[in-house]
């Protein structure tokens, strides 16, 4: 089983930062996706970096690139795109705040199960979780990247960039290792429930 990480935008994606700007969503994404990687590569599991640039990758690549590693994969692969939240522009701070994982309107069980495994390991991180719906621990929304990806595929919204209390909190050296350890946790324990 392969786990496919997307760390999201580039460094030339406008926005995506925090109003003071110390927080910037791609170097953080990609910071967080190399020591999951890291940490799941410890453990055993088989990863691949979707996006190894610092540049801003299409989704169409995306996509094609995570449907190749599917094939490769004899069709076992699972998908984890890891972003920052923000419920402005960028140029304000702003009163949201949380964590979140989506899937899309048409997710396969896996890419479900996938979901509500990231969010119990934010929940046991004590991660305030935010709720679409009762009783449901993901949200859905329309995700070109998780609509067109064949493998099952989920995307995480890690607290916001234009919260100042997530950010500072993103930013904290504790703060970092509780997303790594969310992100391993979650996807260690959805490989081991196949
Ligand atoms: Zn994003």
């Amino acid at each position: 089983m392969k786990v496919i990480l997307d760390n999201g935008h580039g460094r030339d994606t406008a926005g995506k930062s925090s109003p003071d700007g110390r927080l910037r969503e791609y170097a953080y994404t990609r910071e967080i996706a190399r020591r999951v990687a890291q940490d799941l590569k410890r453990r055993g599991v088989d990863v691949s970096l979707l996006v190894p640039e610092e540049t801003d990758v299409p989704l169409e690549e995306r996509v094609k690139r995570a449907n190749r590693i599917y094939v490769e994969t004899d069709s076992r692969a699972a998908l984890v795109s890891i972003h920052v939240n923000a419920a402005g522009s960028g140029s304000s701070w702003e009163a949201a705040k949380g964590w979140s994982v989506f899937v899309d309107p048409s997710a396969s069980d896996r890419s479900r199960s996938l979901a509500t495994s990231l969010a119990k390991a934010a929940e046991d991180a004590h991660l305030p979780i935010r709720y679409q719906t009762a009783g449901l621990l993901y949200w859905e929304q329309r995700l070109y990247l998780c609509k067109h990806t064949l493998c099952p595929a989920v995307l995480t919204e890690n607290l916001f960039q234009d919260n100042r209390a997530d950010v500072a909190f993103l930013l904290s050296d504790a703060g970092k290792q509780a997303i790594v350890d969310l992100h391993v946790k979650g996807i260690v324990n959805y490989l081991n429930s196949l």
